[in-house]
């Protein structure tokens, strides 16, 4: 996104990225834009009318229920509300597809960077790709370098000596195909959006995605090392594990685990602490899960990671003078101490709400926050109506 931004504001801008260039084919699931912060950078490269084209407005329903299935909150969506669905895969599609193609590097894996006299940065790469039969190292040098490689960020150490934090939550990703064809059952049950399955100390949350499978998590308050006996284990031992050890749930509730395909993940959830900085520099910054990992329970981080890179691209505009020299000292720092703030609450959020998941009246709570959320839009809606 921010590459795309950058572009328009005809900087010579490129992009770096470690994986070959069918990345986006199988990328991770559903992702809720949020309309005041993900959806700003996609208006402004005008690509909102695509987004909502592509968008499933009817992806936010949203089901809360218990280990035993009673129904604690349950919303049909209606209209076009401010958080609708895409697949991860169709939006950096969506994005990528408007940026020049030349820009963008695949096979490339930032290593390390020097900076040198003249204030510029020597970035070294290795440089990967099987069909050429390439595998060597190549250094570039640029006037500014964005990191906005994750979680594990290899850039983030050249800023900080902070790292990242397990948050003692892990999830198993399961896969339940074509279930409006295959299993019209859970289809039924699920609904268009998120169902949330709160049990204590473990979780079964389904979220509908546009290809018309069903991604499930089943989450567990586990020790980090504690996921490898599950990774050890070949995909029926495990299955049959994960059903014993949530043997007290519903049958409806099953079926997400029962249904599932053979296309199992495993991911420990990490995270930053919360309102990390680094020390300021004038040709380095990071952006997105580099800058402010945070765990998904309030589903901010790629809204936060798009709207770094408005931030970022609207400091680099507000820094640019006439001859189209850019003051990236005086760029970096107004970002910074934006994204700062924005980030922080929301960081904040995601580890309450990753703690009242597992709380033992999490159902009830969650339910609450969703029915005071829903009288805050009406009282909203009404008051802009008047
Ligand atoms: C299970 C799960 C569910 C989630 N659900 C949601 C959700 O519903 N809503 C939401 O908003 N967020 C969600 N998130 C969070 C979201 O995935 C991240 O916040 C978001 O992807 C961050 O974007 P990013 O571009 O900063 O990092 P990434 O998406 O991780 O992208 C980093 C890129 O950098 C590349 N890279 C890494 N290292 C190097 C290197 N050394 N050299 C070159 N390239 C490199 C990677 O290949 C990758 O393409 C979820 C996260 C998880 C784990």
């Amino acid at each position: 996104m921010l590459g795309l931004l950058l572009q328009n504001q005809g900087l010579d801008v490129h992009i770096y990225e470690k994986a070959d260039r069918n990345v986006n084919r199988s990328r991770g699931g559903s992702l809720d834009i949020h309309h005041d912060t993900g959806q700003l950078p996609l208006a402004e490269a005008g690509l909102l009318d695509e987004f909502k084209a592509l968008a499933r407005f009817e992806g936010e329903d949203t089901k809360i229920v218990d280990k035993q299935g009673h129904i604690y909150f349950e919303e049909d969506a209606e209209g076009e509300g401010g958080r609708p669905e895409i697949d991860r895969g169709e939006l950096c599609d969506l994005i990528q597809n408007k940026i020049e193609p030349e820009r963008i590097h695949y096979g490339y894996k930032f290593e390390s960077m020097d900076t040198l006299e003249d204030g510029k940065v020597k970035v070294h790469f290795h440089h990967s790709d099987n069909f050429n039969q390439i595998e060597q190292k190549e250094t570039e040098v640029f006037d500014l370098v964005i990191g906005s490689d994750g979680a594990f960020s290899k850039v983030r150490p050249f800023l900080a000596d902070t790292d990242i934090i397990y948050t003692g939550v892990s999830f198993i990703e399961l896969s339940v195909p074509d279930v409006h064809t295959q299993y019209p059952d859970l289809a039924e049950y699920n609904k268009n959006g998120k169902m949330m399955g709160l049990g204590g100390d473990q979780l079964i949350l389904g979220q509908l995605n546009g290809d018309g499978r069903i991604v499930v998590y089943v989450a567990y308050e586990l020790d980090r090392d504690q996921l490898d006996e599950y990774k050890a284990l070949d995909n029926e031992a495990l299955k049959a594990r994960i059903l014993e050890e949530f043997q007290d749930w519903d049958e409806e509730l099953l079926k997400y685990i029962k249904y599932a395909d053979d296309n199992i993940m495993f991911r420990r959830i990490y995270r930053l602490p919360i309102g990390f900085e680094w020390q300021h520099q004038s040709n380095v910054t990071l952006i997105g899960d580099a800058a402010h990992l945070m765990s998904p329970f309030a589903g901010e981080g790629v809204n936060m990671a798009l709207y770094d890179a408005y931030m970022l691209a609207h400091a680099i505009a507000n820094h640019s003078n006439q001859t189209e020299q850019i003051d990236f000292d005086k760029a970096l720092a107004e970002y910074e101490k934006n994204m700062y703030e924005s980030s922080k609450e929301r960081a904040k959020e995601s580890q309450e709400n990753l703690e009242t998941f597992f709380r033992e009246d999490a159902p009830e709570v969650m339910a609450n926050f969703f029915i005071e959320g829903q009288k805050m839009l009406e009282a909203q809606n009404q008051q802009s109506n008047q």
